[in-house]
């Protein structure tokens, strides 16, 4: 409507341009009404006046009227009653007369016509004087003759006519006022209606606006309102301590952050001074800080805190905090206050040591990388040094036979150190990365403990230790995987073996506990401090000392040890009475039910000299050819290629019960070789296993995709190959 004007503004301007009509439209209405109210009055004077002429005019011409009607009475009867008119009429038209004079003072052309009407008047009481007094003076004859003369008619006429005109003056002078009055009583009418019905659109109008200016009102109060709440709700709501001082420092506000923060509640700080809520000190001296609200309260500008500070809540609990605080001005620029904002930072703190620790550690995991490496490289190199030593006795033409055979079989020795080392490796990698699969049969624990006693046995004797096994009468029965038990053991034998000096002892004891077996393995050998009994199963963790008593191995056993265990569902802890006090080792497996019938037993015994018919493919051909021997050895038919095409063609010639496949071959892989072989009649019934330098999850579900029965990782101890192929031709009835 007006641009620019605000909206309180055209509010007061309408109401004043409202006013300003009403005055004028009553002030005008009562100068109106009051002028013709004064007119009507005026009015009425005057009709009442020229009513009063006429009235007296009329009562002027009866009178005349009647002393005439008088004296013909008289003339006629002698009677004098008649002249009863006659006589009052003189007095009667002095009066009127008087009465005229009076009224029409005041109208200077009627008075001249009063003045003749009273002449004539005066002239006919004159007539009938003279006609009465001649009667009585007997000249009756005289007096008729008079009035035959008709001068008393002609004066009567006149009168009569003159005061007609004066009449008919009157009574136009009566219209020409009623007219008058009737316009006047109209404006008055007129001029109340305009002033009253302005006095009430006004006052309609006032109505309106001060509706209006409620509405007004209450809608900027509502606004007010909502944007005042959703202030503190913002507030409120805010993930940070928010408090607001006034112009002294007097706390206003406070969110729940604050609140919990500080201890206090918002109703306790309001109005209270910020020092006594908002309590600082340095996180490191404990000395006060200076407030940052005081800094803004007293130079007016937005302040930082400081690094390091403590806020110190109601009941003592202290919290690294962190923020800022800034002024709060009016319109004019005046500082009104003060609004300041901080954070707990404790867990920002807390994030900030443990990313210090992660680094840290990360840093001692990759020195401790940096130290395996060392350690495997030095662990490898440690087994191929005395083979190729061996291997150069062995390879001499004038060596002993009998030295050769002892080379050998130290070799051999050396070679299984050195598998075991790679094998423990891959499987640690496995384990940690959950993808070993455990093989469970029900099997009886006493056997597997038994092999890897007698397995270990020699090794004890060479080294000069003892080594006894006690075991209870009745069988063990778990849910295990043979091969990864054995690995259990051989490792724990293993350890027992490589920190018990010479002349020491090593006891196997295993017993029934309620639902458990236990195995103790116990040694009197090197102990191992308390501190670290728990940390020599964690990866790549030995003992300090015990490196250069044992001078082998990476520190993967126990883990590997510890979560195979744990595979099976049991547990496995170290107890030692500490260094030079030898050290125990405790598993515990769950038991289980006996099996109807021990599976695998019996047919892999029945099988397990059955000469088979075996081709072996691989493109290491020393690979294939010692295997060859070795397969020969053991009874089988051996035939070897060197490349896929090569194995299909020989593989078609002698239809093989058994195929020992590498993967990675020349001009066909080992699975295009499988896959080819199983679309055979015969190749369908053959067991073909994959003996491959890849051993991930994914290479071993590549090899079930194409057919094999097993995948097997070189290298592969010889006597694990043999039972393979005996525990599959079991299976496979064909292959036998
Ligand atoms: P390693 O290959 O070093 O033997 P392990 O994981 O098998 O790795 O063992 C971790 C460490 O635990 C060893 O380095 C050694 O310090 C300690 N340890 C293991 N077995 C024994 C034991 N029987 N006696 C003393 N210390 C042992």
């Amino acid at each position: 409507m007006l641009p620019g004007i605000p909206h309180s503004e055209r509010w007061r301007l309408a109401l004043r341009a409202g006013f300003a009509a009403v005055f004028f439209a009553i002030a005008a209405s009562l100068i109106v009404g009051l002028t013709n109210l004064s007119q009507l009055a005026r009015y009425r004077g005057a009709v009442t006046q020229s009513q009063a002429v006429a009235t007296a005019l009329q009562s002027l011409l009866s009178a005349l009227q009647d002393a005439e009607t008088g004296q013909r009475g008289f003339l006629v009867t002698g009677d004098t009653s008649f002249l009863a008119p006659y006589e009052q009429a003189g007095a009667l038209i002095r009066t009127r007369m008087d009465s005229l004079r009076t009224l029409l003072a005041a109208t200077p052309a009627l008075r001249t016509r009063i003045a003749a009407i009273d002449v004539n008047a005066t002239a006919k009481l004159g007539e009938l004087r003279q006609t009465i007094d001649l009667w009585r003076e007997g000249k009756q004859a005289d007096a008729v003759a008079v009035v035959h003369a008709g001068r008393g008619k002609e004066l009567m006429d006149t009168l009569r006519a003159e005061i007609d005109e004066i009449w008919t003056l009157q009574e136009a002078d009566i219209r020409r006022l009623t007219v008058a009055r009737a316009r006047s009583h109209r404006l008055v009418a007129i001029s109340i209606g305009v002033g009253s019905g302005t006095a009430l659109l006004f006052l309609l109008l006032v109505f309106a606006l001060q509706e209006q200016k409620d509405a007004i009102e209450g809608e900027l109060a509502r606004t007010i309102d909502n944007q005042r709440e959703r202030l503190r709700v913002t507030l409120s709501s805010i993930g940070d301590g928010v408090l607001t001082t006034d112009a002294t420092g007097r706390i206003t506000f406070m969110n729940a952050v604050t609140e919990s923060l500080t201890g206090y509640s918002q109703e306790e700080a309001i109005g209270r001074a910020f020092e006594s809520i908002f309590v600082i000190v340095n996180e490191f001296t404990r000395a006060k800080v200076v407030n940052p609200i005081t800094t803004v309260l007293e130079r007016g500008i937005v302040v930082g805190m400081a690094n390091h500070t403590l806020l110190i809540a109601k009941d003592g609990t202290e919290r690294p905090i962190d923020d800022s605080a800034a002024p709060i001005r009016d319109a004019s620029g005046k500082l009104v206050g003060v609004v300041l904002v901080f954070r707990d930072v404790t867990e920002a703190r807390r994030r900030e040591v443990t990313l210090i620790d992660s680094q840290r550690k990360l840093r001692a995991a990759d020195a401790r990388k940096d130290e395996f490496l060392a350690i495997l490289s030095h662990e490898l190199r440690g087994p191929l040094g005395p083979i190729s030593n061996y291997l150069e006795i062995i390879l001499r033409p004038d060596t002993d036979p009998a030295l050769a055979r002892e080379s050998a079989v130290n070799m051999d020795r050396q070679l299984r150190q050195l598998v075991r080392l790679v094998d423990d490796l891959l499987d640690v990698n496995r384990v940690t990365l959950g993808k070993l699969e455990l093989q469970l049969e029900t099997m009886d624990l006493r056997s597997a403990v038994h092999q890897a006693v007698d397995t270990a046995r020699s090794s004890f004797a060479d080294k000069g230790i003892r080594l006894s096994l006690q075991m209870p009468v009745s069988e063990q029965f778990v849910r295990a995987d043979q091969v990864r038990l054995r690995q259990v053991f051989a490792n724990l034998l293993n350890n027992a073996r490589k920190y018990t000096p010479q002349g020491g002892e090593v006891t196997v004891d295993l017993r029934q506990q309620d639902k458990f077996a236990t195995i103790h393995v116990r040694d009197s050998g090197v102990g191992i401090p308390p501190d670290q009994l728990e940390s020599i199963f964690g990866l790549f963790s030995q003992v300090s000392e015990s490196r250069n008593l044992a001078n082998d191995g990476l520190g993967i056993g126990l883990t590997l040890v510890r979560r195979l265990v744990e595979m099976h569902g049991g547990i496995v802890y170290a107890q030692s009475a500490g260094p030079g006090l030898g050290s125990e080792f405790v598993l515990r497996l769950p038991l289980t039910e006996a099996p109807l019938r021990i599976p695998g037993e019996n047919k892999v015994n029945r099988n397990s000299n059955t000469p088979a018919t075996i081709l072996v493919v691989d493109d290491n051909h020393d690979n294939a050819d010692s295997l060859s021997v070795l397969l020969g050895i053991a009874g089988h038919t051996v035939f070897v290629a060197y490349d896929g095409e090569s194995g299909i063609d020989l593989a078609s010639k002698h239809t093989p019960q058994v195929l020992v496949l590498d993967i990675g071959l020349p001009t066909l892989s080992g699975l295009e070789v499988c896959q080819r072989v199983r679309e055979q009649e015969w190749g369908r019934a053959a067991v073909i296993i994959a003996l491959s330098g890849w051993g991930q999850a994914s290479d071993v579900a590549r090899s079930d995709e194409a057919g094999f029965d097993a995948h097997l990782v070189k290298p592969v101890p010889y006597e694990t190959l043999l039972s393979t192929i005996d525990r599959l031709r079991a299976a496979r009835p064909a292959a036998r």
